[in-house]
């Protein structure tokens, strides 16, 4: 059978359908670039904000347009509207996120055990999703309650992999597959509410431990730990990055610089308990990356409650990050709050704190200009006679883009950083 995989939102979303991509592999089935080239393909939707909803419910009709009748939709938003999912065309299936674990095994109707046979070897994507870095899923679910966010209502209670299960994914993707896909450089671990891994597991335990393993027990040249939840980490935790393989760059959503705005958000930190965290990964991981998100326009959010927040991220200093406009979601504790922002304020405020938030970006970016980073190529482009364009990430997630003769993807080389283009940094091959 020829699959093809999509998936709209965040980096769990793309861990899973990695994940499925290697089931159907070894299964024996072959995944596609093209929808139109498809037998069946599956839909990873999303929630998290209105327009992501509209996304996932578009590409939908776009596969079927291309010819699929065998869609399969999963996700968060398909979890939500059941009902909206199973009416769009082609639609043949619609799996919780409860189930979505089992997607495959239970749509080709083989036992899970199957999988547990023998290593999943790494299948890349091929298409809009192929991604060098390896997403891998450690955590799903969140017990938290902010009252924003659709995607705890959507996702259920937290619940952790093994150690032992996250350490199987890894040395999988750690392998070059059969068809020659190359092994991945880099890894992402990745989970709703990451920093609560291991609270769920007899005996508790932290994510400082799994991360202690993983670096232990394999030989990943780059681990990137996606977003972490502030209140989830203390000064301890970032004595791992005496391991030069970690990646230096740390994504703490802060949602809100203001104390008011955070208590309406049942956010668990205050400004002042983020601004000692900042100081105490920046005290321990030098030239640590710290990036971040807001929400503009939270329900109550005063003029002084926004200033507040513009003052907060201006001080500090992160190295780029996310700026959210307020999306009502039904079914979130928000989005039945008085003193909603009219919608022009919010989108006023959003752009104000873009400026300021791309200020320190650049900011953060300029200690780093003239100096060599190692630089993970993710994407190769052939220009002809003078060789290729190349684009990747540094270890501090600084967008990079050269000029090489070589074709380089998926290898980390040495960079020397000598200015900027639109979307980051330029940069010459220090081989
Ligand atoms: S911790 Fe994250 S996933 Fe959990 S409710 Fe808050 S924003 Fe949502």
């Amino acid at each position: 059978m020829k699959v093809y995989l999509d998936t709209v939102g965040c980096r769990l979303n793309q861990a899973e359908i990695e994940y499925y991509a290697r089931q159907f592999h070894a299964a024996g089935h072959t995944l596609v670039a093209d929808p139109q080239e498809a037998d069946l393909a599956v839909v990873n939707t999303c929630a998290v904000t209105s327009a992501a909803a509209a996304d996932s419910r578009k590409k939908i009709r776009h596969i079927s347009r291309a010819g699929v009748d065998e869609i399969i939709a999963t996700g968060c938003w398909s979890t939500l509207r059941p009902e909206d999912a199973a009416r769009l065309p082609g639609v043949r299936r619609v799996v919780p996120n409860a189930e979505k674990d089992r997607l495959v095994p239970d749509l080709l109707q083989i036992s899970e055990e199957v999988f547990d046979r023998e290593m999943l070897e790494r299948e890349l994507i091929p298409g809009a999703r192929l991604r060098t870095r390896a997403f891998i899923k450690v955590q799903d679910g969140c017990n938290n309650r902010c009252t924003f966010c659709i995607t705890t209502v959507a996702r259920g209670e937290g619940r952790s992999r093994t150690i032992a299960a996250v350490l199987e994914d890894i040395q999988a993707v750690l392998q070059p597959g059969e068809h020659g896909e190359e092994a991945a450089q880099e890894v992402v671990i990745t989970g709703v509410h990451l920093g609560s891994w291991g609270q769920d597991l007899e005996p508790q335990t932290h994510l400082k431990e799994l991360v202690t393993a993983i670096l232990r027990e394999t030989d990943v040249p780059r681990l990137r730990l996606s977003s972490l939840e502030p209140w989830d980490l203390d000064e301890s935790f970032f004595s791992l990055w005496s391991d030069p393989r970690l990646c230096r760059h740390l994504h703490l959503p802060l949602q809100s610089g203001s104390a008011a705005t955070l208590r309406r958000m049942a956010r668990k930190t205050t400004p002042e308990s983020f601004s000692r965290l900042l100081q105490q990964a920046r005290a321990a991981i030098p030239d640590v990356a710290i990036t971040t998100d807001i929400i503009t326009g939270f329900p109550g959010e005063t003029d002084e409650e926004f200033e507040e927040t513009l003052e907060y991220v201006r001080a500090a200093q992160f190295a780029g990050g996310h700026v959210f406009t307020y999306s009502a979601r039904s079914g979130t504790a928000a989005a039945r709050m008085p003193n909603q922002v009219p919608y022009p304020v919010r989108k006023e405020r959003n752009a104000r704190l873009r400026a300021v938030l791309a200020e320190s970006a650049r900011a953060y970016q300029e200690k780093h200009l003239g100096q060599v980073l190692p630089v993970l190529w993710e994407s190769a482009t052939a220009l002809g006679p003078e060789g290729w364009v190349l684009n990747g990430l540094t270890d501090s997630y600084i967008k990079v883009r050269a000029v090489a003769p070589q074709r380089l993807w998926n290898q980390i080389t040495p960079v020397r950083l000598t200015g900027w283009f639109e979307e980051g940094m330029q940069g010459q091959l220090a081989l």
